[in-house]
């Protein structure tokens, strides 16, 4: 049988880091076995699923490359066979209407906790005939699970787990208004869609007892299920926005590459001996279950950032550079950035070396469009000392009389002021930096004098040492 995965989010919310690393898994998993990987929105929750949020994980998905097969299926559409079957659950005995009110519900609940036993319907309805229900009352429709014995998991990743069905209660199929539940939906859907292979993560564990029991009652065959740990912060809790942001577009708009995205999230709960590295075309070899971590893994932004800087090193330039382009149009404008286009593609390389994300590269190159007078940050600031000042209203006459603007004329101008003058390099390159950018990091202070223009350069240095 050739393998199907799904990934199924619910669109009550942004695509985050979790949800990404289980699309990723469930492709790869079918990748690797020459399957299909379908998507499935699970947009049940009619009050709190939005447009939106299914956009923000369909434009995730194609950013991150992974692309599912056929259209994209909507829960919700399939409401009318998801009452179907619930008809053959309540014709074969599998399942039942239940006419407790909302107050009965909670004494029940109130009970369970008083006599400190876990909170679960107590089967009130199971057996009782619904010619005692009621008046104006709207059902729900539960399912009957079973009560004696227990339900086996054999788990992709955990192993066999056995639950006792003492632990499971009759769930909702569905609410009274005739919507159908998310476990019901789960089932149906995966059933009908002929998934084989489902890997999510493990707060969906219990849930696989009570769709085990149900794939069972339909003598439908369950999918392998495969639990993969949550993804935890540094400080070893589960991962929240305490931790920083955990929605995938964040990391898009911080100049994350996808490909260092998909091999970090990768590696975030999956193993292949020591690699760390891993391309999509080696992931796609190399994926299986087994390496599969049993216990949870810590999200590193210092490591993802890391990591991004290796893509962005490695991966072809040009891709790099239009990346960069568009977002410095975004900044500073499309007339702006093509006026000063050739400083930028002067500065590529070095920039390209020293950045670990595209954001990098963007702000080191503020200089050259921020608005003249030049605004300076206080370790700037502190750089431009009175005795930094007069070093700088000398070694302006010198770029004065410069006769050949060029990056190497300009390092044997100033190299040859260090000795004259009888300073380190630093005692000038770092209020001349200060003086050209503001900042006290930057792109190499040859390169930037350079790019920057004579009579640039000259503008800015009376401009600092005015200050
Ligand atoms: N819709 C569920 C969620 O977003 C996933 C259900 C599943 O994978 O079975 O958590």
């Amino acid at each position: 049988m050739s393998v199907v995965t799904r990934f199924a989010p619910s669109p009550t919310g942004f695509l985050h880091l979790g949800g990404a690393r289980t699309a990723l898994f469930n492709w790869l998993f079918a990748k690797r076995y020459g399957g299909k990987f379908l998507l499935r929105i699970e947009d049940t929750d009619r009050v709190r699923s939005t447009d939106d949020a299914i956009t923000q994980i369909l434009n995730g998905l194609k950013w991150l490359g992974i692309e599912w097969d056929g259209d994209p299926i909507l829960q919700h559409s399939r409401a009318n066979r998801h009452r179907e079957v619930v008809s053959f659950l309540m014709d074969s005995g599998r399942a039942y209407k239940c006419y407790c009110t909302a107050s009965e519900l909670e004494e029940m609940r109130e009970k369970a906790r008083k006599q400190g036993n876990p909170v679960r319907y107590d089967g009130t309805w199971r057996d009782k005939d619904p010619q005692d229900a009621p008046p104006g009352i709207s059902p729900v429709v539960r399912f009957k699970a079973l009560i004696e014995g227990e339900t086996i998991i054999d788990d992709g990743v955990q192993g066999k787990i056995s639950i006792s069905n003492k632990q499971v209660d009759d769930m909702v199929l569905l609410r009274a208004d005739g919507s159908p539940t998310y476990m019901l939906s789960v089932v149906v859907d995966d059933h009908d869609m002929g998934i084989t292979d489902a890997i999510r993560g493990d707060d969906h564990l219990t849930n696989t007892a009570r769709q085990t029991q149900l794939f069972k009652a339909l003598a439908w065959e369950t999918p392998k299920f495969s639990h993969i740990p949550l993804i935890h912060g540094s400080d070893g809790s589960k991962l929240s926005k305490r931790h920083g942001s955990v929605e995938l577009g964040f990391y898009e708009k911080m100049g994350i590459l996808p490909e260092a995205m998909c091999n970090y999230l990768l590696r975030l709960g999956w193993s292949h001996g020591d690699d760390e590295l891993i391309s999509q075309e080696q992931a796609i070899k190399w994926f299986s279950l087994d390496g599969i971590g049993k216990s949870p893994s810590r999200f590193d932004l210092d490591k993802l950032i890391n990591m991004n800087g290796h893509y962005i090193r490695s991966s072809d330039h040009s891709k790099i550079l239009d990346e960069c382009y568009r977002l410095l149009c975004l900044k500073w404008g499309k007339e702006a950035v093509d006026e000063n286009k050739d400083k930028f593609i002067y500065l590529r390389s070095e920039l390209i070396q020293k950045s670990n994300t595209i954001i990098q590269i963007i702000e080191s190159i503020d200089f050259i469009f921020e608005k003249k007078p030049i605004s300076y940050d206080d370790k700037a600031l502190k750089i431009l000392t009175n005795e930094a000042k007069i070093l700088l209203n000398k070694i302006a006459n010198e770029f004065l009389e410069c006769k050949d603007w060029s990056e190497e004329h300009i390092e044997e101008i100033v190299r040859s002021f260090v000795k004259k003058e009888n300073i380190k390099l630093g005692n000038i390159a770092q209020p001349i930096r200060s003086a050209l950018t503001g900042t006290n990091t930057s792109p190499g202070i040859f390169s930037i004098i350079f790019v920057l223009g004579r009579s640039e350069v000259i503008k800015r240095i009376s401009d600092a040492v005015k200050k």
